[in-house]
């Protein structure tokens, strides 16, 4: 079911546009909540979502600094794919996949959820052995997973550097029902159906330290527009997760670095999904406008400034060439960068933290686009329930003390995939 009719659009296009109604509610703060989630990217707007929709709770505001999609729900490279395989992480990313699959029927919004396959190059033996693994552990999980040889790779890309002199491609392990989708319609389809349960969507608004108890609880915020108390507050801020649990004195084993991406000019359909080069950190897929668009490694140093720098170009293009050489004949138009909470193990945090009454949502690397709803079922199952959700039991903060890590390639900061 589409939001307008034929015969709204066609009445908003002679009126100016006047009669649009917001996706969602824009009101003022209330002076208390029941939850409050500090940033409004896609984690923190799921959790809202799912909090009205499966808990009926739906006295929560979510606070935003900037403005919905300005962080890094808008600057990923929109691949969603479920081909872990750590018990830790495989049923948590394959749920997430799943209600991708029903989620624009879930938010009634178009977020361009595209199943068009996400295939991982393999270029040694050591490498196919280690993908057939992975392949295996994923079906036990009920994921789909398709061991590829040469040829059936060449079939599907032929623009491939097949006989490379260093990194000849010997195959690729296909999951057919990973894809993309449209990143910022995901934080607009969540916030237009959160809104809707009624929940409040406070833009322009930064959280700036925490209201504290005689004991020490943690009962509200403290905004760019006053004192707002709750009941819990879970904090879902991607890469400012560090500095905002250091507002209430908890210290996060997370550092922030730059990742960037780039996005060349519009070419003609040709690559058919996600690639991925298994000698680099680089992967490449092409936008429904037809730019091509890839990205490779974080920057090496921490920062928060969410713009790159031009080793790390260097060093992707050097990638690009060696994959898919015809990425050199096109134009680059541009390149941005987004600010990721890179944790010890790759793994997310989705646990209470430390002090009373406050939850935290963090630690999701470069990856975190693709969990986008299973992190907010789960936050909302914990910040519901203060019980940990099954399939987010293993990200516990205190695995970094205990030593049980969740360290897998393909979320964390080794070369692979985001
Ligand atoms: P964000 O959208 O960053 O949301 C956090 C929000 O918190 C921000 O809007 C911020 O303004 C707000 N905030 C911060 N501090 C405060 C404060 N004090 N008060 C109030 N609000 C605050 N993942 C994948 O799965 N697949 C990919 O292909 C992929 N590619 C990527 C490519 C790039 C270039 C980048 C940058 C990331 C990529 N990622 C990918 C990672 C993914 O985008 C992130 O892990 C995920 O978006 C983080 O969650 P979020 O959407 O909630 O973050």
């Amino acid at each position: 079911m589409t939001r307008y009719s034929i015969a709204s659009l066609v009445r908003n296009a002679f009126s100016g546009h006047r009669n649009w109604q917001p996706t969602w509610r824009s009101p003022e703060p209330r002076e208390a909540y029941d939850i409050i989630v500090v940033g409004g990217g896609g984690h923190g707007l799921a959790t809202a979502h799912y909090l009205a929709k499966v808990h009926g709770i739906t006295n929560v505001a979510v606070i935003e600094k900037g403005w919905i999609g300005g962080g890094n729900v808008g600057r990923n490279t929109t691949i969603i794919r479920s081909n872990y395989m750590l018990d830790g992480n495989e049923p948590f990313y394959e749920w997430s996949l799943k209600l991708w699959e029903g989620l624009e029927q879930d938010v009634n919004y178009n977020a361009m959820v595209s199943q068009r396959g996400v295939l991982n190059l393999f270029h040694s033996d050591a490498q196919r052995d280690a993908a057939a693994r992975r392949g295996n552990t994923m079906r036990l999980y009920g994921a789909d997973a398709e061991l590829l040889d040469r040829d059936a790779v060449r079939k599907l890309c032929p623009f491939l550097d097949f006989d490379n002199g260093r990194f000849p491609i010997q195959g690729g392990l296909l999951q057919a029902r990973g894809g993309s989708a449209r990143h910022d319609a995901v934080a607009w389809g969540y916030a237009h159906a959160a809104s809707a349960r009624g929940v409040d969507i406070i833009q322009n608004c930064e959280v700036k330290g925490f209201l504290r108890d005689a004991s020490g609880s943690v009962v509200g915020v403290e905004t760019t527009r006053g004192a707002i108390r709750a009941g819990k507050v879970g904090i879902a801020v991607a890469g400012h997760s560090g500095h905002v649990a250091a507002m209430a004195d908890v210290r996060l084993p997370i550092e922030s670095h730059v990742l960037q991406a780039f996005v060349s000019e519009a070419v003609k359909p040709i690559i058919p999904g996600v690639v991925t080069f298994g000698a680099a950190h680089f992967y490449i897929s092409q936008s429904d406008k037809g730019g091509l668009v890839f990205g490779g490694d974080v920057d090496g140093y921490n920062s928060y400034a969410q713009r790159g720098n031009l080793p790390i170009v260097e060093d992707t293009c050097e990638s690009a060439m060696a994959m898919v050489p015809m990425v050199g004949r096109s134009r680059l138009l541009r390149s941005w960068g987004g600010v990721m909470d890179m944790s010890m193990d790759g793994s997310p945090i989705i646990d209470h933290s430390p002090v009373e009454g406050l939850y935290l949502n963090a630690g999701w690397c470069y990856g975190g686009f693709k969990a986008t709803p299973a992190s907010g079922w789960c936050f909302a199952h914990l910040l519901a329930t203060d019980r940990s959700h099954d399939v987010a039991k293993a990200y516990r903060l205190d695995r970094f003390i205990t030593g049980e890590i969740i360290d897998e390639k393909g979320q964390g900061p080794q070369p692979n995939l985001h």
